[in-house]
């Protein structure tokens, strides 16, 4: 069974054909800058082949097309026909408190992804968008399934998830945490579970999505207990170019010296602060590191940030699970910065947490980068949010 998995921004569009009956990626690719000049679509094959576009794409519809041209003719081709292609599986951000889990899509879903709109304006206009453009390209038979960022944190108790402000406004405005990366964080700890071979029930732990943008969960007895990304992607830690956690209060009071309107404010915190705005040079981690290593002050004030940041949730929810068994690092810096797991795991030794050096050097590869007799497993799992959003897509569709 082939599945195409679709991750559509508001003018982008990321696509991998996966093959579940192995689990191997066959294409994939993206289109960008939808709907502005300047469009372009570049794709690789599993075989290595690629391709690479500067074409006008005035829609994801238009883009849909490029995409399903790429796999259907041309040097990449890798399929004869569109019948190949047993479903589509797509990535929404915003479920909202509508849905706990992945479903086909109806129009009453896509209603309901509209309705959500207000709570992510960014994201969720774009996958209908994406919805609408894939139905017009594939056919009205071809099944799409929506699989929901949020929805793996929707067993998260009241008392976590609620703000305190007064409850109507609070339930007028459905304002609240719903948190993201979601699809993330559920493969994750899937995945520790298969590779031990053990039920997550009765397990605590802890999952480290480290990218441009990134959040620490608390699962217990595989399901998430708080997260820390809340009623945007915002919340949490310090990210690429956003500020994580910060006082209402220096946010009312900057918008009021600075003179900012709420577009404005939001475009601060989310698009020129975290590691950028602090560095003053890089969202990057990498070249934060790096010149935090040359002895740039501003870099090690941002690092030295995120270190702290990441340390301290984990100590939150370690209380709040009243335990930890695994910590799980994952994403692009979770994944691959060396530096931030070791300064992380080493201040974590009053958990009983010993960290595993020679396992820690290394990149991108699923590991155990505790000691045998730390009291708490540390481990590297490469995420796979595209593979998790095709495995609920083949689940549903197997059930039509
Ligand atoms: P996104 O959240 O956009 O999916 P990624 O998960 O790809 O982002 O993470 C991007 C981040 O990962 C960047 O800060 C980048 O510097 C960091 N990163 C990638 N490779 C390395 C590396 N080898 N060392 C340190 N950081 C890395």
């Amino acid at each position: 069974m082939k599945i195409l998995v679709i991750n559509c921004g508001s003018s982008s569009l990321k696509y991998q054909l996966i093959d579940m009956d192995n689990e191997s990626v066959i294409a994939k690719g993206l289109c960008e800058r939808i709907g502005i000049d300047g469009g372009h679509v570049e794709g690789k094959t599993s075989d290595g082949r690629e391709y690479d576009l500067e074409i006008n794409l005035p829609n994801h519809t238009v883009a849909f097309h490029k995409v399903k041209d790429a796999l259907l003719e041309g040097d990449c081709k890798v399929i004869d026909s569109l019948d190949e292609i047993t479903a589509i599986g797509h990535r929404v951000v915003q479920g909202g408190a509508l849905y706990n889990q992945s479903v086909i899509v109806t129009p009453e879903v896509i209603r309901d992804i509209d309705k959500l709109s207000a709570l992510a304006p960014l994201h969720n206009p774009a996958h209908i968008q994406g919805i609408n453009a894939c139905t017009e390209v594939f056919g009205n038979e071809k099944p799409q399934v929506v699989v929901f960022d949020n929805a793996f944190h929707s067993t998260m108790p009241k008392y976590v998830y609620s703000f305190a402000i007064p409850q109507e406004l609070a339930k007028k405005h459905a304002v609240r945490k719903y948190g993201a990366h979601g699809t993330s964080h559920k493969y994750l700890v899937e995945r520790y579970a298969e590779m031990k071979g053990i039920s997550l029930e009765g397990t605590k732990i802890i999952t480290c999505h480290l990218g441009n943008g990134s959040s620490i969960t608390a699962v217990k007895d595989g399901k998430c207990m708080d997260t820390s990304m809340s009623l945007t992607p915002l919340d949490g830690l310090i990210m690429g170019t956003r500020s994580g956690s910060i006082d209402a209060s220096a946010v009312t009071f900057l918008q009021e010296h600075e003179h900012w309107t709420p577009e404005e404010t939001s475009e601060f915190l989310n698009k020129k602060s975290g590691l950028l705005g602090v560095s003053g040079f890089s969202s990057d981690m990498r070249d934060n590191i790096e010149a935090r290593n040359n002895g740039d002050e501003n870099a090690k004030l941002a690092t030295d940030m995120l270190f702290y940041q990441i340390r301290k949730f984990i100590g939150a929810y370690t209380a709040a699970m009243n335990g930890v068994d695994a910590i799980i690092f994952a994403g692009g810096i979770g994944e691959n910065s060396i530096p931030t797991r070791e300064a992380v795991i080493k201040e974590l030794g009053w958990l009983g947490i010993k960290l595993n050096e020679e396992a820690n050097d290394c990149r991108g590869k699923e590991i155990k980068i505790s000691t045998d007799d730390s009291a708490v497993e540390v481990w590297v799992i490469p995420t796979n949010e595209e593979l998790a959003i095709a495995r609920d897509t083949k689940r549903l569709v197997e059930t039509l």
